[in-house]
């Protein structure tokens, strides 16, 4: 395992909440002082901030960080890459097979309708193909894929679609661990790549939201960080199974339960994991993507009481009386405001026409009284907190059209969103300040220049644990 070295280093010329300018010690991981002027000490390094600003480092509240390495190796098949039944026969036909499979990932049935073998089998005659849907709870097969899997031999699991006459549609839902099982051999996927992306967008932290975490996740992620190829903090959720980490930067979060409205569970049954979570030391993380979800989820909580740390990821649907009953509870929700940008067009013709007013709220929720964070939700959506807060801002579709103009939130609340401590989505954001961990930002300009634009190449260092993960040049 890499030692991590204890950095010592002084931030100059930076504009610290507001003040400018700003000295700031970091020594052992944490930031030991702040002031206007800091004499340089033996031995210490220096980084002149030229009058930037010198921020908390961001936390992605939600990501699937295996997923968003997996994609890097991967075809996109949904917009806006790929927004035509032709893009996508071309982007399948000209993919390169790694170890005879072609993985594309990110589909949308705007692109060609709903899609099974068949379709599949007619984009890219002859090919293993297995396509992951936006919502990341489907794969669709290919016939050659179905036939390497065998699950037209009775291969089974709940989740496998058939057809009338029992045969396999490629269909498979939320079968990702049973699917990873499958294909066996599959090289564990490169996570610097990813470190680097956040580290270069200032991502000091990161809470991988994956419901299926389990040792092996763990344990992949945990080698990420021990090499540095993840230099963030990780809080990762998953599965009660879930080991205690015992890397410094790694810790557990919370137990994940996915909700799905076609087949919601038994309620008394649902309460009673919540319970288990918390007997186990753990919060519960509920998935809320519509209103009847998160209706369940919030009945469930209060069946269950909840606890400091419990969250709904999503909330993508919270009308006011539910959101009342999110404060009431004290519960969390981690929002994804950019799907307001990304997917926003989409809505207008898929979104329930009641649902809409109530459709990934930010200010409304924060008035209401719910903690709120925000994760990207990478690879569902695109990996880049700036875009995030901008949409957080702007509440505009790829179209222009504004989409709740009511829950647009100031530039500060935006960056908020993203700073609050990683087991408190939404709670007061940390600080920079002396004893707090120097997990950093440092942008190239002041707050002021930077507010209005909040693009994630204003980064010019990040650094973790008074560690520079990124600097630019
Ligand atoms: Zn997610």
């Amino acid at each position: 395992m890499l030692i991590e070295r204890a950095a010592r280093l002084l931030i100059e010329r930076a504009e610290v909440e507001g003040r400018v300018p700003c000295c700031v010690r970091i020594d052992g991981g944490r930031i030991a002082e702040v002031a206007r002027e800091l004499a340089p000490r033996p031995g210490e390094e220096r980084l002149d901030a030229a009058g930037g600003a010198l921020l908390p480092g961001l936390h992605d509240h939600h990501l699937h960080l295996l997923a968003l390495a997996a994609a890097e190796r991967s075809v996109r098949c949904g917009p806006p890459e790929v927004s035509t039944r032709e893009e996508l026969a071309r982007a399948l036909r000209s993919a390169r097979p790694r170890g005879g499979w072609i993985r594309g990932t990110g589909y949308h049935d705007s692109v060609a309708g709903p899609l099974d073998r068949r379709e599949l089998d007619a984009l890219a005659p002859g090919a293993a193909v297995r396509v992951q849907h936006r919502s990341g709870a489907l794969w669709v097969l290919s016939s050659a894929a179905v036939e390497r899997l065998g699950l037209d031999r009775g291969e089974d699991a709940p989740g496998v679609e058939r057809d009338a006459v029992g045969r396999a549609t490629g269909r498979l839902y939320r079968l990702d661990a049973w699917l990873r099982e499958r294909l066996g051999a599959e090289p564990a996927p490169d996570l610097a790549p990813v470190g680097a992306r956040l580290a270069r967008l200032g991502a000091t932290g990161a809470t991988d939201a994956t419901a299926s975490n389990g040792p092996a996740e763990l344990a992949l992620l945990e080698a990420a960080a021990a090499s540095g190829a993840l230099p963030q903090r990780l809080l990762v959720m998953g599965r009660p199974e879930l080991p205690e980490p015992s890397h410094p930067r790694v810790a557990r979060g919370a137990v994940k339960l996915v909700l799905a409205e076609a087949e919601l569970p038994d309620f008394e049954a649902f309460a009673e994991a919540i319970r288990g979570a918390h007997g186990a030391g753990r919060a519960a993380a509920v998935h809320c993507v519509t209103r009847a979800e998160l209706a369940f989820a919030v009945g469930a909580f209060a069946e269950a009481g909840a606890q400091p740390g419990d969250r709904i990821e999503h909330a993508a649907v919270a009308p006011p009386e539910l959101a009342a009953r999110l404060a009431a509870l004290g519960l969390c929700a981690v929002a994804q405001p950019h799907f307001v940008s990304e997917r926003g067009d989409a809505y207008a013709a898929e979104v329930d026409p009641a649902d809409l007013p109530w459709l990934h709220r930010a200010r409304g929720l924060e008035a209401a009284g719910v903690p709120l964070g925000a994760g990207t939700d990478a690879p569902f959506g695109a990996p880049d907190p700036w875009r995030a807060m901008r949409a957080a801002v702007e509440r505009r579709t790829v179209s222009g059209a504004r989409l709740g103009a009511d829950e647009a939130l100031a530039p500060e609340r935006a960056l908020a969103l993203f700073t609050s401590p990683p087991e408190a989505p939404g709670g007061a954001p940390r600080r920079v300040a002396p004893g707090a961990a120097a997990d950093l930002c440092l942008l190239d300009r002041p707050w002021a220049a930077a507010r209005d634009a909040l693009d994630g190449g204003f980064v010019a260092a990040t650094l973790v644990a008074g560690r520079v993960a990124y600097r630019r040049g």
